[in-house]
């Protein structure tokens, strides 16, 4: 009676929640607004879940989208907007997200010798001031000149910014200096919406944000791994140039195809070289896999501003860490570890030198 009984038990269990798969089917919703990008969200979930998960996702989405808008303010805020206008006056109380995702890229800049620098905010600011006049009026707009670039660059050093952490304050020991966070707030984005997600009745979903994807658990469909395009910044109608098969990880992309103006055959795109103040030229594109989606994000940019051999130096001190280059001539290069999770199997990598 008490063997029958504890099976009984189990049973309910098991159809309780999303252990009742009939229930589970596979939703997607497309979501427009946030972050400047389109977000898709898949699940495998009851449709009341997954309207429910969906809700919160796009709730997390509007409020990130708001704390890392470098351009507008809000009510209610002191958003990253406001840090740049009052933050070399004062110590700005700003929302925990915002001192958080400052002090980590302060604490990643130690680690990671990499070009990724989010106090570049002077400099990109010139160049997206550039960007919004050239989508306007293409006859009119100037590049950037060589000296306003210079002097805004003398006002980049990410340790002139101070944060308290427990009053969540931050300050800029320079006045001139400006945050810019394109380069991480969507992986950091991802990253929260993802830990929500896995805890929620939702664990098995992807999320793909703009270039930074998020696997969650196993399809429930019978696949071991979601797939993930890596698109060809060659192909004008954005081919897949490879998939990868993953669960529990984040793939992030940075490329020059997506945004960017055409000037006389050179290509200037949003991802900004800090050694020289113009549009790095070492690739194509960098994708990135790790299980954190805002480290992902973070060195996608920073492989992106380096040679390929010299990235995949860097990747290989990380734990965890797989990466593939697009190279200005088109070639595909792969760590050893993302060859096992692609598709061609690095059958269409090239070797780099030396490896
Ligand atoms: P995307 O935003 O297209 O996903 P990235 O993650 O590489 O691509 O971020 C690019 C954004 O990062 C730019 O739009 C800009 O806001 C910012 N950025 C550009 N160059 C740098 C840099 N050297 N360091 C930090 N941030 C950068
Ligand atoms: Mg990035």
């Amino acid at each position: 009676m008490r063997k029958r009984l504890a099976l009984c038990l189990a049973l309910c269990m098991l159809l309780a929640g999303c252990g009742f798969q009939t229930e589970c089917q596979k939703h997607s919703i497309t979501l427009f607004g946030t972050f400047d990008t389109v977000v898709t969200l898949t699940g495998y979930a009851s449709e009341k879940s997954f309207q429910q998960e969906a809700g919160k996702v796009r709730e997390m989405l509007e409020y990130y989208s708001m704390v890392f808008d470098a351009y507008q303010e809000y009510d209610g805020m002191n958003n990253l907007c406001t840090l740049n206008r009052l933050g070399g006056q004062a110590a700005v109380t700003v929302p925990e997200p915002l001192a958080d995702v400052i002090l980590q890229c302060q604490r990643l800049a130690q680690d990671v010798d990499g070009g990724t620098n989010i106090a570049l905010g002077s400099v990109l600011f010139l160049w997206h001031d550039f960007r919004e006049a050239y989508a306007k009026n293409p006859e009119n707009a100037s590049l950037p000149d060589e000296r306003t670039l210079q002097l805004a660059a003398e006002h980049t050093c990410l340790t002139d910014v101070t944060v308290d952490e427990a009053a969540s304050t931050v300050r800029y020991e320079d006045a001139a200096l400006k945050l810019d966070l394109g380069a991480v707030a969507k992986g950091y984005a991802a990253q929260k919406i993802a830990e929500m997600l896995l805890k929620s009745d939702m664990p098995s979903f992807l999320l793909s944000l703009g270039g930074n994807v998020v696997a969650g658990e196993a399809p429930l469909d019978g696949r071991a791994f979601w797939s993930v395009g890596v698109q060809d910044p060659s192909d004008q109608y954005g081919a897949t140039l490879d998939v990868v098969f993953v669960t529990e990880r984040s793939v992030v992309t940075s490329g020059d195809y997506q945004r960017y103006c055409l000037i006389d055959g050179t290509r200037y795109h949003h991802i900004i070289d800090p050694e020289t103040l113009y549009p790095a030229q070492y690739v194509r594109a960098v994708t990135v896999v790790c299980q954190d989606a805002f480290l992902a994000d973070y060195l996608s940019t920073a492989l992106f501003l380096m040679p390929p051999e010299q990235g995949m130096t860097l990747v290989e001190t990380l734990e965890n860490v797989e990466a593939l280059w697009v190279t200005q001539d088109n070639t595909v290069q792969m760590t050893p570890g993302m060859k096992e999770i692609a598709q061609s199997q690095g059958a269409n990598a090239h070797r780099l030198a030396g490896e």
